[in-house]
């Protein structure tokens, strides 16, 4: 049978669009469907606009230390209109790079939801479209809460419809997210809340990096609440009221609900192809990505396994070069490095101690510290943290982890050194690069 496409890609974000562009320049003819916003959700209620965010927030604290430099410095208000619009002018760049990327590749775009009538066969924009193969790259979605009154609260989409910042902000969650919004909008003029379950936020990193966390938030000005459950959100006038478990309440003239992200498979018809999800909503995968259905492939934050751009972009190009360019490869899970754009920032790399001691005895290097910039402008709570993890048996590096300035740049370089298997003696016959904070890492004893 002749199918319209050989490839018919649903999704047009990180992982969806790299597929679609590498699959088409190894000669397949593809298809690609976006229903809302081409580089999706990284593109433009992600990674980009909030790293802009960052940056933002990042200038104000520059402002502010500026004058144990020597300069007179005068910080006005911020407008978080003006910052909006250059963000998003930004973003549209970046949407229009993305469609020409896929047009220049020779792919076909539909502007169009997808979703399935059979294994080979979607409905995209009320079009029957054929493909032999097809990749489901719909990736996630901010999910709320189920509590009374959730449907009041914000989610990570809504921050970038805001215009002016918040007086008091209240943001529930504290992973990537939460904090990531925390430390913006404090830096921004907001007082944050952070009202979290856990006794320490980011579950899942390093202990030492949860345990240093909550001074450094809380130097600046942060306020947080761990152990805490919200029960009800209830508007009150001008204002709302986050009523937590145990009978307390906080006040906000916002709050987000930074409480995680679902895959998104409602309404995809999948059963209609034979493509079945885990418990969780997630595309049920097998090691290649391929679905419980022969011809359909996923990935992406679709089957939350990391739920990460270049984790996307990494799969989604290594599927395009097994199916189409002959080049029969797996991205890889481990040693994914990763950070966390809060104030300090955090990278990490590997496994953390807690992890890595499962499968042998280690050693472990940690270093505390204040950057030379920090000794000058005597900012609290900007300690710098930095450790490896170390297997005893065969010297390899197993983790690394950081907080403090930098930490994502600095990670990124780290990250080669141990997917390609470096020992503690590597980094120590290291030469340093000073004066910096990164080079720590080779002169840890
Ligand atoms: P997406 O990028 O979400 O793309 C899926 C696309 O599919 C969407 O555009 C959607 O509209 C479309 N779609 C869905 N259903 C259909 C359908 N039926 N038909 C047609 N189109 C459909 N990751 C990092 O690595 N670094 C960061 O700093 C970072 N920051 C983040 C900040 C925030 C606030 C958020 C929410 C996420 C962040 N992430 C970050 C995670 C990152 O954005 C995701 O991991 C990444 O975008 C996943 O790519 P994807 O291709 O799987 O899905
Ligand atoms: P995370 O899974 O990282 O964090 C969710 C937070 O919400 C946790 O603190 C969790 O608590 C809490 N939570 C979950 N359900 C509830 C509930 N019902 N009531 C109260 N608290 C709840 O999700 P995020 O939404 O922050 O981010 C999603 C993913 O997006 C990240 O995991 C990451 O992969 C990606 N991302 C990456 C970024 C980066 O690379 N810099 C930035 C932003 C996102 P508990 O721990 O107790 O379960």
């Amino acid at each position: 049978m002749a199918y319209d496409f050989d490839l018919f890609v649903i999704g047009g974000g990180s992982g969806g669009v790299r597929a679609a562009r590498i699959a088409a320049t190894h000669g397949a003819r593809v298809g690609i469907a976006e229903e809302r916003f081409w580089g999706g959700t990284c593109v433009n209620v992600g990674c980009v606009p909030k790293k802009i965010m960052v940056n933002a927030a990042e200038y104000g604290l520059w402002a502010d230390d500026a004058a144990a430099f020597g300069w007179e410095v005068t910080k006005g208000p911020f407008d978080l209109a003006r910052l909006a619009a250059r963000r998003d002018a930004e973003v549209a760049r970046l949407n229009g790079i993305y469609g020409r990327l896929l047009g220049g590749a020779g792919a076909t775009s539909f502007d169009a939801r997808a979703t399935f009538i059979d294994a080979h066969t979607l409905d995209v924009g009320g079009k029957r479209v054929t493909a032999e193969r097809i990749i489901i790259a719909t990736g996630g979605r901010a999910t709320r809460p189920d509590l009374p009154g959730a449907e009041l609260g914000m989610l990570s989409d809504d921050v970038f419809d805001l215009q002016s910042v918040p007086k008091r902000l209240l943001v529930v969650g504290a992973g990537y997210i939460a904090l990531e919004f925390a430390c913006v909008f404090q830096a921004l003029g907001a007082q944050v809340d952070v009202v979290f379950r856990g006794a320490l936020p980011l579950r899942g990193f390093d202990q030492d990096i949860r345990e240093a966390l909550p001074e450094a938030l809380e130097a600046q000005g942060i306020r947080l609440h761990p152990n805490t459950t919200p029960a009800r959100l209830d508007r009150q006038g001008d204002h709302l009221r986050l009523s937590l478990l145990g009978g307390a309440s906080l006040e906000a003239d916002a709050v987000l609900f930074a409480t995680g992200r679902a895959p998104n498979t409602r309404g995809l018809n999948l059963a209609a192809a034979g493509v079945e999800c885990t418990a969780l909503g997630a595309v049920e995968i097998d090691d290649d990505h391929r679905t419980t259905a022969p011809n359909i492939w996923a990935i992406g934050d679709v089957t939350d396994k990391l739920n990460l751009t270049p984790m996307a972009t990494a799969v989604g190009h290594a599927l395009a070069d097994t199916l189409f360019g002959n080049m029969p490869r797996r991205a890889s899970y481990e040693n994914v490095p990763t950070a966390v754009f809060t104030s300090p920032p955090i990278g990490t790399v590997g496994l953390t101690e807690a992890d890595a001691v499962i499968h042998g005895p280690v050693d472990i290097y940690l270093t505390r510290f204040n950057t030379m910039r920090h000794v000058m402008t005597g900012r609290p709570g900007r300690k710098t943290l930095m450790k490896l993890v170390v297997c005893q048996r065969s010297r390899k590096i197993l983790g690394a982890h950081m907080l403090g300035e930098d930490a994502a740049e600095i990670m990124q370089g780290i990250g080669i050194a141990v997917v390609m298997g470096a020992t503690k003696e590597d980094f120590d016959r290291t030469i340093g690069i000073h004066p910096t904070a990164a080079e720590e890492f080779v002169t840890l004893r």
